[in-house]
């Protein structure tokens, strides 16, 4: 087992618990089997967590979890529902562990939310992208998101990115986008 070097998951939770400036506001854009919005649940005062799935999102309501909010919609709808600037924003793209593998977040929906995410970030806040590119549209997400994020002004967002040089190049990649 690897300290640091080990799951991409683990390593965003340790960032933002780290550097996010406060901890009032968070959004979980997928939200999935809820191990980040537990997380989240656990550091921040507010959560809001999205899934398209329904599923997922009976799952998390049965749980009760107080400051966490579950929202059947997708994540480019951040606007129909946050009133309130954030200060974390997580992604996990790709498709849910153990469900319909055909059911994954899409590039368009995925930046188009990024869009949207960053906009409503506070200072001292920061997002974290979960990239899965051993699938089809995992890949075309990766592309269509650096090319989107290296194109930001660096005078007011520092972006970094963490990847495995020694595994496969399809093995999963984390993107950190801070918020000056
Ligand atoms: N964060 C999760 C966890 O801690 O278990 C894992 C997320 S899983 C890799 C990706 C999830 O994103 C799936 O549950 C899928 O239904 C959801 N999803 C796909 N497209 C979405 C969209 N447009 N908006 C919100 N969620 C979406």
């Amino acid at each position: 087992m690897y300290r640091y070097v080990g799951n991409i998951s683990d390593l965003s939770h340790d960032i933002i618990k780290n550097y996010v400036l406060n901890k009032d506001v968070a959004i979980d854009a997928t939200l999935g089997n809820g191990y980040d919005a537990d997380f989240l649940s656990k550091n921040f005062s507010k959560v809001y967590a999205f899934d398209i799935q329904e599923e997922p999102c009976i799952c998390y309501r049965e749980k009760n979890v107080e400051n966490v909010e579950v929202i059947n919609d997708s994540h480019h709808l951040f606007d129909k529902y946050v009133n309130s600037n954030v200060d974390c924003i997580m992604y996990n793209l790709g498709f849910l562990p153990g469900g319909d593998k055909n059911i994954t977040t899409e590039h368009t929906t995925s930046l188009e939310s990024i869009r949207i995410g960053l906009e409503l970030l506070n200072s001292g806040g920061i997002m974290t992208i979960c990239i899965y590119r051993g699938h089809n549209e995992g890949k075309i997400e990766e592309t269509c998101i650096l090319k989107y994020l290296k194109n930001l002004p660096k005078n007011k967002y520092g972006v970094m990115v963490q990847s495995y040089l020694n595994r496969q190049e399809i093995s999963p990649m984390l993107v950190i986008v801070e918020k000056k």
